[in-house]
């Protein structure tokens, strides 16, 4: 592993906040994409098998995606609300989701149960499509709570990839106009969760530009480069990638909080993508973790006490 110096000094490159976009909605068709990018990482990875699990499960979240119904937005009332009061509109841990979810869920079950992934998997699959409503519930609670670690590890993944479809399916019906800027940086203005990873953009008018990418939606928001995104010093900010890579991935680490973040570079890969990328790079999170950091946001089908089987 090795630390690289800072690249760039706040405001340096950057144009005005006023010129930055600074959201992007998830595209309808982000989970064919996922599924894609999964399939081209596996071929030759030590961790094939799950890189494959993986792209047949983000398979099923796009076929989730593609057949939700409209769903009842937030009332307006709800909508002012959350403006006073500086709230993301569609808050992972206090806006009640439409049930509608769950029959995402039950579609994400019923194909990944007669998948060719492993038996563990499909069992698991089978057991959650004979679990009660509330149990369901009970387990998406936790995942939005943040507590990934209270669910079953070969569960985890499905209710996960439920959830994703369900938001980024809200969020996308509602548009980017329905949302602002939140006061923290750090978490998504559309559901409040923490990052997965953040990109830096290679082309028009991203280039150069910082963006952190949603653990639930996939939304991208703009943050400034060289900045904390759990607590958002700027001090002492360092840059670790894995020895023999080409710096595509790097974990952006803070001395002030201890967490890191990676970033992808997409001028050195402009295929990565921000969920897929993460998962295939577990080696840099288990070097940092040797060194004592911590991760800054989730990825949510990571449980955080589960081994990943090498192939
Ligand atoms: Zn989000
Ligand atoms: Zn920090």
């Amino acid at each position: 592993m090795s630390n690289e110096d800072q690249q760039l000094e706040p405001g340096q490159i950057e144009p005005p906040a006023g010129e930055i976009r600074f959201l992007f909605l998830a595209e309808r068709d982000l989970f064919a994409r996922r599924a894609e990018r999964f399939r081209l990482l596996a071929s030759g990875h030590s961790l094939a098998d799950y890189l494959g699990f993986l792209a047949l499960l983000a398979d099923a979240q796009q076929e989730a995606l593609d057949r939700f119904p409209s769903l009842p937005p937030p009332t307006p009332e709800e909508q002012s609300l959350c403006r006073e009061h500086g709230m993301p509109l569609l808050a992972a841990r206090s806006w009640r989701r439409n049930p509608a979810w769950r029959e995402g869920l039950a579609l994400i079950l019923r194909r990944m149960a007669g998948a060719e992934v492993p038996a563990a998997a499909r069992e698991a699959a089978a057991g959650l499509l004979a679990t009660a409503e509330c149990r369901l519930d009970d387990l998406a609670d936790k995942i939005l709570a943040g507590d990934q670690a209270a669910v079953p590890p070969p569960e985890l993944p499905f209710v996960a990839a439920a959830l994703q479809a369900y938001w980024v399916h809200m969020a996308t019906a509602l548009g980017e106009h329905a949302f602002a800027r939140l006061e923290a940086g750090g978490v998504c203005p559309v559901c409040g969760s923490a990052p997965a990873s953040g990109i830096v953009h290679a082309n028009g008018s991203k280039q150069g530009l910082r963006y952190l990418s949603c653990s639930l939606c996939a939304t991208q928001w703009h943050m400034v480069r060289l900045k904390c995104s759990s607590c958002e010093a700027t001090e002492g900010i360092g840059y670790y990638s894995l020895e023999g890579t080409n710096g595509a991935v790097k974990a952006e680490s803070c001395p002030d909080c201890n967490a890191y973040l990676k970033l992808l570079y997409l001028e050195k890969d402009g295929r990565m993508e921000a969920t897929a990328d993460d998962l295939a790079t577990l080696a840099l999170d288990m070097l940092m973790a040797e060194a004592g950091k911590v991760r800054g946001g989730p990825n949510l089908f990571l449980h955080p006490g589960g081994e990943v089987e090498e192939a």
